[in-house]
């Protein structure tokens, strides 16, 4: 394959720490903002070429970077939002660089419901599908019509069906087998005018009059997070860092029998998906701090960095937590953050 020069708006050796929100130091071999497809095709063919490998960031706030990458990183910041009226459907086309609490209260004052329990999730649109974003009962793939992806081989652009995307619970085809493959460059999302309001979940109709509009289940949900989460402006963090573990219902029997306050959820006739937070807290880790890390006092599924400068006193802390779970309860809990960047040894 020819090699091709490197575009110019391609910069190298380009700090990291203001693109994650745990704020780890680290660097990127080579680094670009992304906001034309045009720029996206140059800067794909140019790394391939090369033989340099990418990684493509929206706004940092899922990720654990424990050391350099030697690659090319590239923030997404692909704008623009088209909007059509389909049956009695609307349906949104939102580039991937969008911020996703932004597209929330966009959808909010247009009178659009299906996204308004995912307010003030930190982060883009693009990678609200890697995950399958989740809060409150809803998760995105409910509203998901399609996903429009480059294709890192050739630099094509199609549209895949959100049913062929391998969605579950905070996972997809996208933060598996697909990291390798594709760049997210858009997403199709189906709203409605009808308030189909999701309240059940997490206490959320508790501060709500009956009947509430779109706005005030907006707003609450925003009051809720907003009193409980750590803002990574204020404290670094990733949001979640564990996800809620599934258990056999053996399990479950045993850790009821000894702790029947244990915070649990069938999800089917031979498993439950257990409160990570409540584990947490319950084995005493809730408000612990060391080395300049620790868990957040108010949410004890979020790990904060009060100022270190480099993930390895999180990962000791992730280490030494985890075991504690296992040993207590017989539960192994799994990061929910992507983790990019040599590792440090310890
Ligand atoms: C305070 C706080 C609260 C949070 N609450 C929630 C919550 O309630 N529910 C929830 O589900 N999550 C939550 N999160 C996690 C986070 O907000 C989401 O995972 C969000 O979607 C991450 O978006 P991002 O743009 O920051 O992605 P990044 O952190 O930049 O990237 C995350 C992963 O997606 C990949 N990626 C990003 N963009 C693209 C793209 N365009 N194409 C291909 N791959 C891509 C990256 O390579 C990486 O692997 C929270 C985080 C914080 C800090």
């Amino acid at each position: 394959m020819l090699t091709l020069s490197k575009p110019n708006f391609i910069q190298e050796s380009v700090p990291l720490k203001p693109h994650n929100s745990f704020r780890f130091q680290a660097t990127a071999g080579y680094f670009a903002i992304i906001d034309r497809l045009e720029s996206l095709e140059l800067a794909l063919k140019w790394a391939n070429s090369n033989n340099i490998s990418i990684t493509m960031l929206g706004e940092g706030s899922n990720l654990l970077i424990t050391g350099d990458i030697d690659g090319l990183v590239l923030i997404n910041r692909l704008q623009g939002i088209e909007i059509e009226e389909v049956g009695d459907q609307v349906q949104l086309k939102v580039s991937a660089g969008e911020n996703w609490h932004q597209l929330v209260s966009f959808t909010v004052e247009k009178g659009l419901a299906g996204i308004e329990n995912l307010a003030l999730i930190p982060g883009s649109v693009g990678a609200s599908p890697v995950q399958n974003i989740g809060a409150y009962g809803v998760e995105v793939k409910d509203v998901l019509v399609s996903v429009q992806v480059m294709d890192r081989q050739d630099a094509s652009l199609s549209w895949i069906e959100a049913k062929d995307c391998g969605f579950a619970y905070r996972d997809s085809h996208f933060k598996g087998a697909w990291s390798e493959r594709y760049f997210i460059t858009a997403v199709c999302l189906a709203l409605s005018r009808q308030h189909e309001l999701k309240l059940s979940y997490g206490g959320l109709a508790k501060g709500l009059p009956n009947d509430p509009s779109l706005q005030q289940v907006f707003d609450e949900v925003c009051a809720v997070r907003a009193a409980k989460l750590p803002d990574p402006k204020v404290i670094g963090n990733a949001g979640s860092f564990f996800k809620n573990p599934i258990v056999s219902n053996n399990l479950y029997q045993k850790i009821l029998d000894e702790h029947p306050d244990v915070v649990a959820f069938s999800i089917d006739d031979s498993n439950w998906k257990l409160a990570a937070a409540w584990l947490i807290d319950k084995a005493g880790w809730k408000g612990f701090s060391r080395d300049g890390v620790g868990v957040y006092e108010k949410q004890a599924l979020c790990l904060v960095n009060h100022g270190a400068d480099q993930a390895e006193c999180l990962l000791r802390l992730e280490r030494d937590l985890k075991s504690d779970i296992k040993l207590k309860f017989g539960v192994i809990l799994e990061r929910e953050p992507v983790q990019l960047g040599c590792l440090p040894s310890f």
